[in-house]
């Protein structure tokens, strides 16, 4: 179970809402018995359920029983896109290891806003299914110039290009350490852009392949493929 409270040795979490419900009725957790938390920085704790009401119960954290996570140092950079979609790729990024994930705003972009706590929701949600105790970062929605401006060139910054760029494999095998892949929305980026990140240092333009993907393709399959390659 994901909480907010930061987790450590005597921790007492008390816990209300869905997840109370969740453990008193749906788990009928009953006095002592051991709930697995994270709080997407400490590792996995167990903790004994104390003090169970209607509506909520103290979780006191008794042991630690993960050391705190190595996600690989791979960050998902992409346009926001339509609400299942974006949803999709949180969830996906989540599971398949990534370190943050950076919504970008660029010019064909068809959604221009995002909710970040519905993107944490489903960010957390991946992490408490796949057993992963890190939580992804997830930064705020940024412009594409700002993102650029601000690249540090010792992070390859892999740019999903379907008009052409270096085949997958043998790219990110010739380029390893920190990296970011840069997915554009569904109209793609425009010339300028397309420029802009070009000439970005640290940037590699990148083919995912002859067929044209969709944003949240494109974004799972470059993923997936950095993970294959560098992840653990
Ligand atoms: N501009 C395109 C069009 O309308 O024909 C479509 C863009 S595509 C749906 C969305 C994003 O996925 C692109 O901006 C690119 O980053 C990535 N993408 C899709 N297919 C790709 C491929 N074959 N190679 C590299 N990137 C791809």
């Amino acid at each position: 179970l994901h909480v907010e409270t930061q987790l450590g040795d005597g921790v007492a979490v008390p816990v209300d809402g869905n997840p109370a419900h969740y453990l008193i009725s749906v788990m009928r957790v009953k006095p002592d018995d051991i709930v697995l938390l994270f709080d997407g920085r400490s590792g996995e704790w167990a903790a004994r359920a104390r003090d169970i009401r209607k509506r909520d119960l103290v979780l006191e954290c008794v042991a630690q029983t993960k050391a705190p996570e190595q996600v690989p140092d791979y960050w998902l950079c992409c346009a926001p896109i339509r609400k299942g979609r974006i949803d999709l790729i949180a969830e996906k990024a989540c599971e398949l290891g990534v370190a943050r994930l950076q919504p970008v705003l660029t010019r064909r972009a068809v959604v221009d806003k995002l909710n970040l706590d519905r993107l944490h929701a489903h960010l957390v949600e991946a992490a408490e299914q796949c057993g992963r105790t890190a939580l992804p970062d997830l930064g705020s929605l940024m412009k594409l110039d700002a993102l650029l401006g601000d690249w540090d060139a010792s992070r390859h910054l892999f740019f999903a290009d379907e008009s052409g760029g270096a085949p997958l494999e043998q790219t990110l095998r010739a380029h390893p350490g920190p990296a970011a892949f840069l997915v554009g929305p569904e109209g793609g980026f425009d010339a300028q852009e397309r420029d802009a990140i070009r000439a970005t240092p640290g940037a590699v333009a990148v083919s995912l392949g002859p067929r044209i993907l969709r944003a949240e393709t494109a974004a799972i399959a470059a993923t997936s493929a950095w993970m294959a390659i560098n992840g653990d």
